[in-house]
C-alpha cells in the first residue's frame, strides 16, 4: 500500500513535534498583507517574527500551509510538478537551531523507514544543492550526512539565495531534489534537468541582512544578522507523487479522483495518449481544487484582484470541460456533460477529498458549491452569447473571402462578451480560420492605457476610493502587473 497524502502531511508534523516544534495550523489563503494576493509560502504567516516586528511565542514551529501561486498557472498540467494550490509543509526556527539541525531534520524525515515515522526514500536518489559560497552547508551534507560530493551541486543567487524582496533577513538556501530516473530526462543533477530531478524541499538559512536594491538579486548584503533563523518548505503534493509512484502531482490520491470524475462526465479517457485532453483533465482537477479552497477562505468571483483570479480558474474549468465534451461529441458519443452542468459535482468531489485535512471545507460546502455553480451558469451564458457573434464574424470573414478574423471582432468578443482569446483562436482554427492576434493585442493595450489614465485621473482627483482598494487588492508582490496582465487573456 502506498502512503496517502493525508498521511504524508501528518508524518511531517509528527516528526517536527517530536523534535520540540509547536504545531501551528494553516493560516487562511487571504492574509491582511497589501503586498500579497494570496499566501504563497509557509513562512508568510511568520513574517512579523522574521522581521523582528513581533516576538514569537515559541522558538520552533511547524505547519502545513495552504498556498496558491498564480504565477505557476501556465505550468499547470504541462509540467509534472506545478499546482496552483498546494500544501507547503515547513519547520521554522526563530533564533534557535540553524543549518546542522535543519539539514539533519529534513534528511531523517525523508530517509527514515516508514516504520520509524519517515518517508522511506532511498538516500541514493536525493541530490542536495547549496549556495555558491556556502562551504558550511556543503560540509554538513558531505561529512555529517554522508552524501557523496558529486551529488551536491552549487547554484547561484537565482536558485539558492533567498530574501523577502525588501530590506530585512536574507540568506543562502539548500534544496533537496529527487532523481526520478533516466526515463524523465538527462542525467547530471538538478543543474542539468529539473524535470528529472524534482525539487521537493527548500531549506532557507536566514543569516544576513539585506539592504535596499531592486529585484531578486540586485541588492546589497549588509552583514550578518544578530540572530539566525530557519525557514523551510516541502511540497506535500510532490512527495506524494514520488512516494505513490505516479507520473505527476495531478495523479496523486487527492487529485486523481477529480480527473476520474471529469472523465466520466465528459466521456473522454485520461492517459490514453491524447496529450491535449490530458492537459485539460489536469487543469480541471487543479483549478477546481484551487477555486474551492479560495471560496472557502472568502474569495468571490469578480473583475479584479483576487476575485478575478478565482473567476479565471473557474472559467478555465468550464472551458476545459466543454472542450473535452465536444471532442466526445465529435467522436459520436454524447456524454452527460453535454446536457448537465458539471461544476457542482466537481467541486463536491474536491471537498470530499480535501475535507479530512481542512474541515472548514465541509462546514462551508453549500456556499462553496453554489458560488462555483453560479459562475459556471453565468459563464455558460457568456459563451452562448459570444458563440453567436463568433459564428457571425466567421461567416462574414468567409463571405468576404478572407481567412483571418479581425482584431476588432476578437476584441469585441473579449471586451463585450468576456470571450477568452484562446477560445476565439481555437474556434477559428476549427472553422479553418486564423485570428489577427496583433490587432487584438494592440486594442487590448490601448484599452489598458486608457484605463490606467482614468485611474490616475481619479486618483489625483481624490474622489474615488475604489481605486486605492483595487490597488491594494492586487498588491505588488504577486500581481507583478505586466506578466499577469499580458497572460490574462490567454489564461481565461
Ligand atoms: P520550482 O522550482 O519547482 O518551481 P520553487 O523553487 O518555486 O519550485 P519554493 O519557492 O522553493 O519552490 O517552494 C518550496 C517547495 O514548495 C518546493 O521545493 C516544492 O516542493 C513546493 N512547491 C513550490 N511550488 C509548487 C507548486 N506550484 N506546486 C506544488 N508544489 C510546489
Ligand atoms: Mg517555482
Ligand atoms: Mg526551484
Ligand atoms: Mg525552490
Amino acid at each position: 500500500t502506498t502512503v496517502q497524502t493525508h498521511d504524508i502531511r501528518k508524518r511531517f508534523l509528527d516528526h517536527f513535534i517530536r523534535a520540540g516544534h509547536t504545531e501551528v495550523p494553516s493560516a487562511s489563503l487571504i492574509l491582511d498583507d497589501p503586498n500579497l494576493m494570496f499566501v504563497n509560502a509557509g513562512m508568510v504567516p511568520f513574517k512579523p517574527y522574521f522581521l523582528g516586528q513581533q516576538t514569537p511565542p515559541y522558538s520552533r514551529a511547524t505547519s502545513v500551509q495552504k498556498c496558491v501561486r498564480t504565477l505557476d498557472i501556465d505550468e499547470v498540467g504541462v509540467t509534472t510538478r506545478h499546482n496552483t494550490f498546494f500544501q507547503m509543509a515547513g519547520n521554522f526556527s526563530f533564533g534557535d537551531y540553524f543549518k546542522r539541525e535543519a539539514i539533519t531534520f529534513a534528511w531523517t524525515l525523508l530517509t527514515n523507514s516508514v516504520e520509524d515515522g519517515g518517508y522511506g526514500i532511498d538516500p541514493q536518489k536525493l541530490w542536495p544543492t547549496v549556495y555558491l559560497d556556502d562551504d558550511e552547508a556543503e560540509a554538513i551534507w558531505r561529512d555529517e550526512i554522508g552524501v557523496p560530493a558529486e551529488r551536491i551541486q552549487r547554484r547561484g543567487m537565482k536558485d539558492n539565495y533567498w530574501s523577502m524582496g525588501v530590506p530585512g533577513p536574507c540568506g543562502p538556501c539548500s534544496e533537496i531534489f529527487y532523481d526520478r530516473g533516466p526515463e524523465y530526462g538527462k542525467e547530471g543533477g538538478p543543474e542539468a534537468d529539473e524535470d528529472r530531478y524534482i525539487e521537493i524541499w527548500n531549506l532557507v538559512f536566514m543569516q544576513n541582512e539585506r539592504g535596499e536594491g531592486g529585484g531578486k538579486d540586485n541588492y546589497e548584503i549588509l552583514g550578518p544578522l544578530p540572530k539566525q533563523n530557519i525557514d523551510t518548505g516541502m511540497g506535500i503534493e510532490r512527495v506524494a507523487c514520488l512516494l505513490q509512484g505516479v507520473d505527476n502531482v495531478y495523479e496523486t490520491d487527492l487529485l486523481k479522483p477529480i480527473i476520474d470524475l471529469a472523465s466520466e462526465l465528459t466521456g473522454r479517457g485520461y492517459g490514453r495518449g491524447a496529450h491535449d485532453d490530458d492537459v485539460r483533465f489536469r487543469v480541471i482537477a487543479d483549478h477546481a481544487r484551487t477555486a474551492a479552497l479560495l471560496i472557502c477562505d472568502g474569495v468571490l468571483p469578480g473583475n479584479d484582484g483576487r476575485g478575478y483570479v478565482l473567476r479565471r480558474l473557474l472559467r478555465r474549468v468550464v472551458r476545459s470541460v466543454r472542450l473535452l465534451t465536444s471532442a466526445s461529441e465529435a467522436a459520436g458519443v454524447t456524454p452527460r456533460a453535454a446536457s448537465e452542468p458539471t461544476m457542482g459535482a466537481l467541486i463536491g468531489r474536491v471537498i470530499d477529498m480535501m475535507a479530512p485535512s481542512y474541515p472548514e471545507l465541509e462546514e462551508r460546502r453549500e456556499q462553496i458549491v453554489s458560488t462555483a455553480v453560479g459562475e459556471e451558469t453565468s459563464f455558460s451564458k457568456t459563451l452562448a452569447a459570444g458563440s453567436k457573434l463568433f459564428t457571425d464574424a466567421a461567416t462574414a470573414t468567409k463571405a468576404a473571402e478572407r481567412s483571418t478574423i479581425s482584431g476588432d471582432d476578437a476584441f469585441t468578443l473579449h471586451d463585450t462578451y468576456g470571450f477568452p482569446i484562446d477560445l476565439t483562436l481555437e474556434m477559428a482554427a476549427e472553422a479553418g480560420l486564423t485570428v489577427d492576434q496583433h490587432g487584438f493585442t494592440a486594442l487590448m493595450a490601448e484599452q489598458k492605457s486608457r484605463a490606467k489614465a482614468d485611474a490616475t485621473a481619479r486618483k489625483t482627483g481624490h474622489t474615488d476610493l475604489s481605486v486605492y482598494r483595487d490597488l491594494l487588492d492586487r498588491g505588488p508582490t504577486e500581481f507583478t502587473g505586466f506578466g499577469e496582465l499580458v497572460s490574462e487573456a490567454r489564461v481565461l
